[in-house]
C-alpha cells in the first residue's frame, strides 16, 4: 500500500511513500496528510471466512490485505497486545442493549479509553522501525486526558523512543492525571503545564514547527514525531474494529450476512468515524455512518449544511471532553477522498484563512450519502445515561451522545451499531451525577458510589492508580517547555 497527499504534491515531497515513511513523516506537502492510495477490496469470502475467527486472526489477515512494509514478525507482536486487554480472545465485546442497538465496546485495553485499540499496537510499531533504523525519536504529546495516558502507555519502556506528554495542570479528572504521573520510566516524562489544554496544544505545535528545537534534537541525534490521531498508523487499525463488530452482529444472529448496519460513532478528530468510512469503502455492508458531537457541534453543521465553520465559535467546556474540539483533523481525509486533492487544499486554506469553507451542493450531497449527524447536549446525554442505565446499561459520556443520534438520524429499522469509547471508571463524576443526583464528587468518591449503585467493583487498574507513588511532578509555567524537555533529554 502506499500512501499520496491529500493537498497535492509541493515537489519537495515524493509523489508516493510507504507506510513507514508515512508513520515517521505524518505531515505532508502543503500542511497536509498522507492518505492510502487506494484500499484493498473486502471480499464475502473474505469476511465469511472470519466468521469463526478470533479478533487476532482477523486484524492480521486485514493488515497482509493492506501490504504494508512492515516485517510480519513485527505486525503480529503489535496484534498481540490485544491478548492483555480483558478478555484475550475477544479484545472488543459488542452487548445487545436494545432490539435494534448493539454496543461495540473498545475500552477493554489498559488505560480504559479507546485510544488504546490504536496506540497499543502503534507504539510497538514505531519503536520497532525505529531500531530498524538505528534511530532515536522524541514524541510529543498533548492530552485533555485520554490521549496522554495511552501514549505513555504504550511507549513506556520501549527502545528508540522518548515521550515527552504535556497537560494542563487541574483540566483533567483525577484518574486521568495519576493515570499519567504514575508513570514510571525513564523514557517518559510528563509536564503538567499552568493553563488550559489549549496552551499545552499551542505549546506543542509551536516546538513542532520550531527549526531551531529540531536542530537542538538533531544535533543530539533524535528526531521528532507526533502520536496524534491524524497519524495514519493509528487509522489502520482503527478500520479493524469496524469489520470485526459487524462479523459480530452476525455470529449473534442480530443480523444476516450481508444486511446493511448503522455505524454510531462519538466524534471528536473524526479517527474512528475515518476508520468506519474506509471499512465500508472496502466492502463492509453498511447504511450510513452517524456521527455524534456534543455541544461543541461542528461536525453537525458541516455534515448537515455543508459549511464548516470556525467564526464565533469559541470551544465549549462540555461532560465528553475527549470531543471538545472544533478542528477535526481526519475531516480532510474524507474530503480528500470525495473531492481530490486540488479542492481539498483549496478548502483547507480557505479555513486556514478565513475560518470557514462552504462545499458546493453536489459536494454536499456527496457528504450526505455516507453521514448522517447531530449533537447532544450535557442535559440530554445525562437523561440518557440514566434511562440506559435504568435497562441495564451503564456507559460514560461520550458513549451517551450516540444514543440522541440513535434517536434522531436513522431512517430505516436497521440494526445499529454504537461505539463506545470510554469505560465509566475514566468519567465517574459525571456519570455519578447522572446516577445518584451527588455534584462535584471527586473521582475516588464517584467511583465508590457507581460500583456501590450498579453493583460492580472498581477495575484494579483504576483503584490501585489512588496508592501508587506519584513519580512525575513537574508542574511549569509555558515559557519554560522547551527547556524542560531538552532537560528530560539530557
Ligand atoms: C478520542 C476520543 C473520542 C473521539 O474520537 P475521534 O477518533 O477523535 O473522533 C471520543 N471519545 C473518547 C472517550 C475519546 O477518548
Amino acid at each position: 500500500m502506499k500512501f499520496i497527499e491529500t493537498r497535492g504534491n509541493d515537489g519537495s515531497h515524493a509523489q508516493t511513500v510507504s507506510f513507514s515513511h508515512a508513520i515517521l513523516n505524518p505531515i505532508a506537502s502543503f500542511g497536509g496528510l498522507y492518505s492510502p492510495e487506494s484500499l484493498p477490496r473486502l471480499s464475502n469470502v473474505f469476511l465469511q471466512s472470519h466468521l469463526s475467527s478470533h479478533y487476532k486472526e482477523l486484524a492480521g489477515d486485514l493488515l497482509k490485505l493492506f501490504a504494508i512494509d512492515i516485517d510480519n514478525e513485527v505486525i503480529e507482536q503489535a496484534i498481540s497486545l490485544y491478548e492483555q486487554f480483558d478478555d484475550p480472545a475477544n479484545p472488543v465485546p459488542v452487548v445487545k442493549v436494545d432490539d435494534d442497538l448493539y454496543v461495540s465496546e473498545l475500552y477493554h485495553g489498559p488505560t480504559r479509553a479507546f485510544k488504546d485499540m490504536a496506540l497499543q499496537p502503534f507504539g510497538l510499531l514505531l519503536s520497532s522501525i525505529a531500531q530498524q533504523r538505528n534511530e532515536q525519536y522524541l514524541i510529543l504529546a498533548a492530552t485533555s486526558g485520554d490521549t496522554g495516558p495511552a501514549a505513555l502507555e504504550t511507549f513506556k519502556n520501549r527502545a528508540n523512543v522518548r515521550v515527552a506528554c504535556l497537560y494542563p495542570d487541574g483540566g483533567t479528572s483525577d484518574v486521568q492525571r495519576l493515570q499519567m504521573v504514575t508513570e514510571d520510566a525513564d523514557n517518559l516524562k510528563v509536564i503538567g503545564i499552568h493553563g488550559h489544554f489549549d496552551d499545552a496544544q499551542n505549546a506543542l505545535k509551536r516546538l513542532l514547527g520550531s527549526a531551531t528545537f529540531k536542530q537542538t534534537l538533531q544535533q543530539n541525534g533524535i528526531s521528532l514525531s507526533a502520536a496524534n490521531s491524524v497519524n495514519f498508523g493509528r487509522i489502520i487499525f482503527q478500520i479493524i474494529y469496524h469489520i470485526h463488530s459487524y462479523l459480530e452482529l452476525v455470529r449473534q444472529k442480530a443480523i444476516t450476512f450481508g444486511e446493511k448496519v448503522y455505524l454510531n460513532v462519538p466524534s471528536g478528530n473524526f479517527g474512528n468515524a475515518l476508520g468506519a468510512y474506509y471499512a465500508w469503502k472496502m466492502g463492509l455492508p453498511v447504511e450510513k455512518i452517524l456521527i455524534a458531537s456534543n455541544q461543541n457541534n461542528v461536525l453537525t453543521s458541516l455534515i448537515n449544511t455543508g459549511r464548516y465553520d470556525l467564526t464565533q465559535r469559541p470551544l465549549i467546556n462540555t461532560t465528553s471532553p475527549a470531543m471538545d474540539i472544533l478542528i477535526s483533523s481526519n475531516i480532510e481525509r474524507i474530503l480528500f477522498d470525495l473531492f481530490g486533492a486540488q479542492r481539498t487544499k483549496e478548502l483547507m486554506t480557505q479555513l486556514n484563512e478565513q475560518q470557514f469553507y462552504q462545499l458546493s451542493e453536489t459536494e454536499h450531497d456527496a457528504l450526505k450519502q455516507h453521514f448522517c449527524a447531530d449533537y447532544c447536549n450535557d442535559e440530554d446525554g445525562k437523561q440518557y445515561l440514566k434511562q440506559t442505565f435504568a435497562k441495564g446499561y451503564l456507559m460514560d459520556p461520550h458513549t451517551a451522545t450516540c444514543f440522541k443520534v440513535h434517536d434522531s438520524c436513522r431512517d430505516k429499522p436497521l440494526k445499529s451499531i454504537i461505539y463506545s469509547t470510554a469505560e465509566w471508571t475514566k468519567f465517574s463524576p459525571v456519570i455519578d451525577n447522572a446516577l445518584t443526583g451527588k455534584k462535584d464528587a471527586h473521582d475516588i468518591d464517584a467511583l465508590k458510589s457507581i460500583a456501590a449503585t450498579a453493583h460492580i467493583k472498581i477495575p484494579a487498574v483504576i483503584n490501585n492508580l489512588f496508592d501508587k507513588p506519584i513519580c512525575q511532578s513537574t508542574v511549569i509555567d509555558k515559557q519554560d517547555i522547551e527547556k524542560e524537555i531538552l532537560a528530560f533529554l539530557d
